[in-house]
C-alpha cells in the first residue's frame, strides 16, 4: 500500500498530498513550556495530527510514539475538533513493485531496435525528446519517461510543427517510455516499447507555465462536461487538429481517446471521414490522447497489434461504450493472470546497463 493524500471533510482541513518524494512538514519554530518544564516548539500547523492520522489509516497506531499517541488521543477526544474519526483515511493504493528497468538511467546503445509490443517490450538506441521545441513543451521529465524511438519523437515535432501553424499555444507532452522501455513503476501498462506518447489537450501559453501549472497530481483538465455526455467549453479546433494530424501521420497505428470525444467527432465530422477509424475509444482519455505507432519496418522482433477494424467506427461499437454494460465494472476473476515474461532480448537490455 502506499498513501496517496490525507483528506477530512472539514474545509479548514488542507488536503495533503503525498508527491513521490513524500511530504513536507514545517518544524515548530515558537516555543512553550509544557508541564515538565521542557521547552518544546511549536507552530500550531498541526504536524503531530497529520503524522498521527497517517499512523492511524495505516493501522501502526499502536507502534507510536508515547508523544504522537498522545496528541492522537487528544485530537480524537477533542470536542471542539470536527475532524474525527470519520474524517480522513488515506486513500491507499496497491504498492506497485519498483521496475527494475525504472532505475534505469540511460538509453542502450546502437541502432534504434524495438522489441516487443507496447505492453511487454523494450526498445535499444532510443532518443530523448528535447524539453521543448517547435509547438511543443514536454512535462514532468523528473520521471525520465521522455524517451522513444526516433518515429516517435519525430511525431511529436511533426505534431508540433503542424499545431504550431494553426494556434498561438504549445502541446504539452507528458509520458513516452523509460530509457529503455520495460515496464514502468506506476501510471502505465503500456508505453513499454517506445511507441507510445500521451499529449494533453489543454495547450500551454508557455513552457515555464506548463511545468509550474502541472505538477504531480495536477492533470490539465478534461475535456468532457460533468455527465460524461459531451465536450466541454474548453474542446476547439486546436484539440480537433491534434488528433486529425496524429491520426493522418502515416507512422501513427492508433489514436486512442475518450468515447465522448470520438462521440463527438463521428457527428460533427463532414468530408472525408478515413482518418476518424484510427480513434479508438477507450476509458479515461479525456484530457489527454494517447497516440501509438506502428512498428518500425527496421525492428522485426516489434509485436505489431492488429490494425483497427475497417470503416470509422462511428457504429454499434462505439455506442456499446454509452451502454449500462461499460458503465459496470466487469467483475475481476480472482485468479491473477500470470505476466507473459518479457522478450528475452529485453533481459539482455537491462542487464547491459
Ligand atoms: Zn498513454
Amino acid at each position: 500500500m502506499r498513501p496517496i493524500e490525507l483528506t477530512a471533510d472539514q474545509p479548514s482541513f488542507r488536503t495533503i498530498r503525498f508527491e513521490p518524494a513524500g511530504i513536507s512538514l514545517i518544524v515548530g519554530g515558537r516555543s512553550r513550556k509544557d508541564e515538565t518544564g521542557s521547552d518544546k516548539t511549536y507552530n500550531g500547523v498541526g504536524k503531530s495530527l497529520v503524522i498521527a492520522l497517517i499512523h492511524f489509516c495505516l493501522r501502526i497506531y499502536r507502534y507510536l510514539d508515547r508523544g504522537i499517541a498522545m496528541a492522537f488521543q487528544a485530537f480524537v477526544r477533542l470536542p471542539a475538533c470536527q475532524v474525527g474519526f470519520v474524517v480522513c483515511c488515506l486513500l491507499v493504493a496497491p504498492m506497485v513493485q519498483a521496475s527494475p528497468w525504472a532505475r534505469v538511467a540511460t538509453t542502450a546503445a546502437g541502432p534504434a531496435a524495438v522489441i516487443g509490443g507496447p505492453a511487454n517490450g523494450c526498445v535499444a538506441g532510443a532518443q530523448a525528446l528535447p524539453a521543448t521545441g517547435t509547438g511543443f513543451v514536454s512535462i514532468r521529465r523528473h520521471r525520465n519517461r521522455y524517451y522513444g524511438h526516433p518515429d516517435t519523437i519525430r511525431l511529436v515535432w511533426d505534431l508540433g510543427k503542424a499545431l504550431s501553424r494553426h494556434t498561438g499555444g504549445l502541446m504539452m507532452v507528458g509520458d513516452l517510455s523509460q530509457p529503455r522501455g520495460g515496464p514502468m513503476s506506476s501510471m502505465h501498462r503500456s508505453h513499454q516499447n517506445g511507441m507510445d506518447v500521451d499529449i494533453w489537450f489543454r495547450l500551454a501559453t508557455s513552457a515555464r507555465s506548463a511545468n509550474d501549472q502541472h505538477p504531480e497530481h495536477r492533470d490539465p483538465a478534461s475535456m468532457v462536461a460533468p455527465g460524461g455526455h459531451t465536450l466541454n467549453q474548453d474542446w476547439g479546433e486546436p484539440q480537433r487538429l491534434l488528433l486529425k494530424t496524429s491520426a493522418e501521420h502515416p507512422r501513427v497505428d492508433r489514436v486512442i481517446v475518450n468515447p465522448v470525444i470520438k462521440r463527438a467527432l463521428c457527428r460533427t465530422e463532414q468530408g472525408d471521414r478515413g482518418w476518424l477509424r484510427k480513434l479508438r475509444p477507450w476509458w479515461g482519455h479525456d484530457a489527454h490522447v494517447h497516440i501509438r505507432l506502428k512498428c518500425p519496418r527496421t525492428s522485426p522482433y516489434c509485436r505489431q497489434q492488429p490494425p483497427p477494424p475497417a470503416g470509422d467506427g462511428c457504429d454499434q461499437s462505439l455506442a456499446w461504450w454509452f451502454s449500462e454494460e461499460a458503465k459496470r465494472p466487469a467483475k475481476k476473476s480472482k485468479k491473477k493472470k500470470a505476466k507473459p515474461p518479457l522478450p528475452a532480448a529485453c533481459t539482455a537490455l537491462l542487464s547491459g546497463s
